[in-house]
């Protein structure tokens, strides 16, 4: 491997930081990051696959420069492969040549691979997933390309998990937002790490105004249906590494992993406004449309020194408390303690 591509780190580090802080979906960040992988290791390609741990597999879920342009339907057993390999054991991997490799599992057309590199992306000891780069050359990678993968990993590994327990975590069955599980056993996690590593997190407390009315108006079925739409174009106006959870009826908790208390004011600023700016609009079982609007109200509180989780959750919910006092449709900030 080329030493000089070393001197590109700081800057694709930075590159896959804003790829993960960014708007974009899982998808497009894992591609995006995938890319960048692919430009610092001077490989021909880079495939993250992601563990679903209850069942030991990896499925793969991003990739740039392979040939497949389904390897998001990949899927590995832990043990299956060279991927499959570094998930069971949570080792690195570097093969000179997979052809004199007989753990490489060929997936269709792999006539292109042949060197091959491959790191576990591990949080709190666990592998969350595998991140492989390859070559057509035979004897590319060295030691050094798995260090920088390995930094890479580490840098990506707990925004990847977040990602991932989206998808197996307990979700809320009305509105597809997490739920109040998912908060209790996820959420102490999140703060300690915020709390070791040194890294900002804030969370944002949602609040729908005036919404009894609209249960009184309309009926308690089209309130049900009004929660699922706004769950979602939250869902929408959110980072792609942000959580939403369904806190109670119709209060929702944005949890804003590296946001500081200004970015997360602006996002959820943003979801306040494309929600008052845009009538959710229903179909009604006689074809006659209802357009609704839908305000909500918002506390922002960040993460402070040695703050737990019920204390950070207090003041977004005074802050909430000031937004509505202050006359609803609006987002208030918890001050700095
Ligand atoms: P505000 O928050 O602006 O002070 O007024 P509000 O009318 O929204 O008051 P509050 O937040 O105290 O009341 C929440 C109402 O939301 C009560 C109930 O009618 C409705 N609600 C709560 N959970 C659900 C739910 O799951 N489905 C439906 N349809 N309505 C719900
Ligand atoms: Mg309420
Ligand atoms: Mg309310």
């Amino acid at each position: 491997m080329n030493p000089q591509l070393l001197n590109q780190l700081p800057q694709i580090l930075f590159r896959i930081g804003k790829a993960i802080g960014s708007d974009e979906s899982l998808q497009e960040t894992l591609v995006k990051i995938s890319k960048l992988v692919t430009e610092l290791c001077g490989a021909a390609a880079c495939s993250i696959m992601l563990s679903n741990p209850e069942e030991k597999t990896l499925l793969g879920k991003a990739a740039f420069g392979l040939r497949r342009p389904d390897f998001t339907t990949v899927s590995f057993r832990y043990g299956e492969g060279l991927a499959g390999w570094v998930a069971e054991h949570g080792e690195s991997l570097l093969v000179s040549d997979v052809d004199e490799d007989a753990r490489f599992l060929s997936i269709g057309d792999s006539s292109h691979i042949r060197s091959l590199a491959c790191v576990p992306l591990m949080h709190r000891d666990a592998v969350v997933g595998v991140l492989t780069v390859t070559t057509p050359e035979v004897d590319f990678f060295t030691n050094s390309s798995i260090d920088l993968l390995a930094l890479v990993a580490n840098t990506v590994a707990l925004d990847i998990e977040n990602i991932r327990l989206r998808r197996v975590a307990g979700t809320d069955a009305l509105t597809g937002a997490f739920n109040r599980q998912y908060l209790d056993n996820h959420f102490p996690g999140m703060v300690q790490d915020a709390h070791e590593r040194g890294v900002s997190l804030s969370v944002a407390m949602f609040d729908l105004d005036r919404f009894k009315q609209v249960n009184d108006n309309y009926g308690h079925d089209v309130g049900d249906e009004i929660l699922t739409f706004v769950a979602k174009r939250l869902d929408d106006a959110s980072r792609a590494h942000d959580v939403l959870v369904r806190f109670g009826g119709e209060e929702f908790i944005l949890l804003l992993p590296g946001a500081n208390l200004a970015t997360a004011a602006e996002i959820a600023d943003r979801m306040r406004v494309r929600l008052a700016n845009n009538a959710v609009k229903l179909e009604r079982p006689d074809d006659t449309p209802l357009a609704l609007d839908i305000r909500i109200s918002a506390g922002v509180a960040e993460l402070a020194s040695g703050e737990s989780p019920e204390q950070l959750f207090r003041r977004a919910d005074q802050a909430l408390y000031a937004a509505k006092a202050n006359g609803r449709n609006r987002v208030e900030v918890a001050p700095a303690t």
